[in-house]
């Protein structure tokens, strides 16, 4: 029983193969994220099995994942217990590409850059295995089924064959022992059986995987003695996959202080798990602080995309709209590709359906905390309303709840007020919300233009962030229209005050030529003697200050 025969692999699968091997891409460290992640997943398909077959439980109940390096051969495997392969699923999952489509899409790379080529691949199909080939000259897998008694061994040099043949192995599981290349430093390869850059890695990538990713290392005994010892490298927290009410209040601190990089509290948290087509767990946080970045354009934007518990990228933007770029935490999604790579995030459906759940979970914790906790609202304003009013433009479809959030300056008090608020105030008679915009909220409270308006016990917003400019046109809340007061209409003319006034108003008239279209008596003024009003039509002040500052 001990033949061994050699296959060809299948002719995509040897490009891809090919690919891997040349390949010039510097993360290389991104294999062992791979072989994690399949142990990973035959670790859970052992234990969906052994809940219907019960033959298989014994099997499934202490899972693990080991990691061996062999400093003297060169040697690295990764091993698990899970439900392994056997002889027909080797040739079907390790030697062919199911996946449709992927003649015409390696025809297409093939015009590309050598270096994009990895990460292309390992993005658009499942061909994590093969990326063994980018540190390894030969990889073995030695692989037992769970239920079965028989054992094979898989070996390739990827030189387009690969041999299979018997083997033992005493329990059910995989492992998959990679013969390293030289270390290359330069060229991304290091040395990958250094137990300090395993742990490295591990860290990185693997820290959430849910079972014990265990590897023998060195501790010190004794006087200056050294003996092996086994250490579980990661710390197999995926805080996001259990209830909120099992996680203390420090779990979740720290957790922000490990995703955000911050040493401080968060402002909020925001837990969530969607069920059904987009299913998908996530914990997000507030910061108490603005980051010093956060107008830079390649400003770090906080949420670290996780795919089945296993990390995919940080800062991934796709899924977080700009206006929201503040937020921090983790998304695991159980429906995207392990392998889906920045390109095709952008265009991927399911990305859009989990930027657009985010939103909402984080404008919902918004609103809450606007209503119930007033002076917590107010410092989150104070850090990121700005930001946040971004949202008024380029809401993505949240732009009448971005609305509901935002506070303003107004004539009313000293106290910022929402829309809402505004208009529960709004006077009989009053069909408008009034506002102005202008550079400071302390040179608009002086504004001539608002003086009527006040006298009438109408309430003007005080709008001076320049992003209020663009949003406010055209813009309405509660049905009733924003207005600026500089834009008003003048009142009808007085036929008496224009006869009184004939010359006076024909005199400036004649002396402003060059700046004033026209001179008008007007009762809007109660204490000064004339103000300055733009055409209904006409650009507003501010605006046309922001045009020349942008110089048109
Ligand atoms: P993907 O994981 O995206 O399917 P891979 O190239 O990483 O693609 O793996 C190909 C297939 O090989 C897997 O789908 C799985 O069926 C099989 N496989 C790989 N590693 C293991 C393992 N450790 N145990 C069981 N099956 C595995
Ligand atoms: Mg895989």
């Amino acid at each position: 029983s001990t033949v061994k025969e050699t296959h060809s692999f299948e002719t995509e699968a040897k490009q891809i193969l090919d690919m891997m091997i040349y390949s010039v891409y510097s993360n290389k460290d991104i294999f062992l994220r791979e072989l994690i992640s399949n142990a990973s997943d035959a670790l859970d398909k052992l234990h969906l099995e052994s809940l219907t077959d019960h033959g298989l439980s014994e099997y499934a109940k202490d899972p693990f994942i080991r990691i061996v390096r062999d400093e003297q051969d060169r040697n690295l495997s990764v091993s698990d217990n899970g439900i392994g392969m056997d002889k027909d699923e080797i040739v079907s999952y390790i030697g062919t590409i199911a996946k449709s489509g992927t003649k015409e899409f390696l025809d297409r790379l093939k015009e590309k850059r050598e270096g994009d080529a990895a990460e292309m691949l390992i993005g658009q199909f499942g061909v994590g295995f093969y990326s063994a080939f980018m540190v390894a000259d030969r990889v073995t897998l030695l692989t037992r089924k769970a239920g079965s008694e028989k054992a094979w061994r898989w070996e390739s040099s990827g030189d387009g064959t690969y041999t299979l043949e018997e083997a033992d192995r005493p329990i059910p599981g995989t492992t998959v022992t990679l013969h390293l290349k030289e270390s290359d430093p330069e060229n991304g390869m290091k040395d990958y059986t250094s137990e300090w850059v395993i742990r490295e890695i591990v860290r990185t990538y693997s820290d959430f995987v849910s079972y014990p990713i265990k590897m023998q290392v060195e501790k010190p005994k004794d006087d200056n003695g050294k003996v092996l010892e086994d250490e579980t490298l990661n710390s197999m927290k995926a805080l996001w996959m259990r209830q909120e009410d099992e996680v203390t209040d420090e779990e979740y601190r720290q957790f922000y202080r490990h995703v955000a990089h911050d040493w401080q509290d968060p402002l909020a948290r925001i837990v969530f798990s969607t069920e059904g087509v987009n299913e998908m767990h996530g914990i997000l946080f507030i910061p108490p602080k603005a980051p010093y970045d956060m107008f830079m354009r390649e400003g770090r934007k906080g949420i670290d995309l996780y795919v089945k518990r296993v990390f995919i990228m940080d800062d991934c933007d796709e899924i977080l709209p700009g206006y929201l770029r503040f937020v921090k935490g983790v998304v695991d999604s159980e429906d995207l590709s392990l392998n889906i790579s920045r390109e095709i995030l952008q265009q991927d459906r399911q990305v859009r359906l989990i930027r657009k759940s985010v939103a909402r979970k984080t404008l919902q914790t918004l609103k809450k905390m606007l209503k119930e906790d007033r002076e917590k609202y107010l410092k989150f304003w104070d850090e990121f309303g700005v930001v946040l009013k971004e949202g008024l433009i380029q809401g993505e479809g949240e732009e009448e709840t971005v609305k509901k959030l935002c506070l303003f300056s107004s004539t009313d008090s000293e106290r910022l007020t929402t829309l809402d608020e505004y208009v529960d105030r709004m006077p009989e008679g009053q069909d408008v919300i009034h506002y102005i915009t202008g550079p400071s909220v302390e040179v608009l409270r002086k504004s001539p233009h608002i003086e009527s308006l006040l006298e009438r016990g109408e309430e003007v917003l005080l709008l001076a962030d320049p992003v209020d400019e663009m949003w406010v046109q055209g813009a309405s809340f509660r049905d009733k229209e924003l207005r600026s007061v500089a834009k008003i209409a003048v009142d009808e003319e007085n036929d008496e005050a224009r006869k009184d006034l004939g010359g006076l108003l024909d005199f400036i008239k004649d002396s402003l030529k060059e700046e004033i279209k026209d001179v008008r008596v007007s009762s809007r003024l109660t204490s000064s003697p004339a103000c300055l009003v733009g055409d209904e039509d006409d650009i507003t002040p501010q605006m046309e200050r922001i045009m020349k500052a942008m110089g048109q």
